[in-house]
């Protein structure tokens, strides 16, 4: 008999992988986890029935998550970073030696210990001294933090269920506060292509509007996520990320990456027309 993951995309399309194996299945306080492997896309992990990661995929998201607003300000030096408790988020951030301090921020200690078990490669860096692990809610930990990081990252699963309040006015508000004055705040935007999803998009940039002078969206090609196409939010009180990306330093640096690299972080803020169209950036 075949096992296969679906995933419905829309309505009226899914996205199906085939499946070797079912590793662990978990119901937490929070959501369902579940770790599957497949021959396709390695090992990968679902929250509710959605995918999170693959083996195969997940250095483009990490790497775009991390790189872009790290090459746009080599002044980073205390990070946090709200979910992520797979840890692709934090192992891109210890990459870096100037990094003093990476405070990670997840809901559901379930994830981090599941990911350490089932996706060393990916987890393998949350025993690095630099970082700190707080099992708490976002939402809550924000709001008593001010002009303390230089970046903010959130890594959060989608806006329903407990990443709800991750795309919220008030978390926004909370996020500029809690930055210096050079601070930047990158988040999982959604996916433009379909409707839903577009919406999700749209909303979330119209409030980070509101409070950051400067707010781009960049994009990326991730195959296992709704329609392959995918956006993160850039936003700071005054860092522009194509003005500013200081390339000779970024590549001085001597990072290898499979998917950034200098040239495709100016690209990635190239958005194609209709995108532009739905956030009204034209
Ligand atoms: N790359 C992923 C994606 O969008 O598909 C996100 C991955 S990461 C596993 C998302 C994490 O955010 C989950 O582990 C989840 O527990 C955490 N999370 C959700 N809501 C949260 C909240 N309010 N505060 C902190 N962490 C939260």
């Amino acid at each position: 008999m075949e096992l296969w993951y679906t995933e419905e995309h829309t309505p009226n399309v899914r996205f199906s992988i085939k499946v070797d194996k079912m590793l662990f299945t978990e119901q937490t306080e929070f959501q369902q986890i579940d770790v599957f492997e497949s021959e396709e896309f390695g090992r990968f992990l679902t929250l509710d029935g959605l995918m999170m990661l693959t083996e195969k995929d997940e250095f483009i998201y990490h790497e775009m998550m991390v790189h872009v607003p790290m090459a746009s300000n080599p002044k980073i030096r205390k990070v946090l970073v709200i979910g992520g408790g797979d840890g692709g988020t934090v192992r891109e951030l210890t990459r870096y030696d100037d990094i003093e301090c990476i405070d990670l921020v997840e809901i559901d200690e379930r994830v981090v210990t599941v990911c350490r078990e089932y996706l060393p490669q990916v987890a393998g860096k949350f025993g690095d001294p630099r970082v700190h692990m707080y099992f708490e809610d976002g939402l809550r930990y924000i709001r008593t933090r001010e002009n303390e990081y230089d970046l903010i990252i959130v890594d959060s699963t989608d806006p329903f269920g407990p990443g709800e309040g991750l795309f919220t006015k008030e978390f926004y508000g909370n996020c500029y506060k809690a930055l210096k004055e050079d601070g930047i705040l990158v988040n999982q935007h959604e996916s433009p292509y379909y409707e839903k999803d577009a919406e999700a998009m749209k909303r979330a940039h119209t409030r980070i509007v509101e409070f950051f002078p400067v707010c781009e969206v960049y994009q990326a090609h991730i195959p296992t996520y709704p329609s392959g196409h995918w956006l993160f939010g850039f936003a700071s009180k005054k860092i522009d990320p194509v003005k500013d990306l200081d390339a000779a330093a970024w590549n001085a640096l001597g990072i290898a990456t499979r998917y950034y690299n200098t040239r495709l972080h100016t690209g990635a803020f190239a958005l194609p027309n209709y995108v532009l169209d739905i956030l009204e950036m034209k």
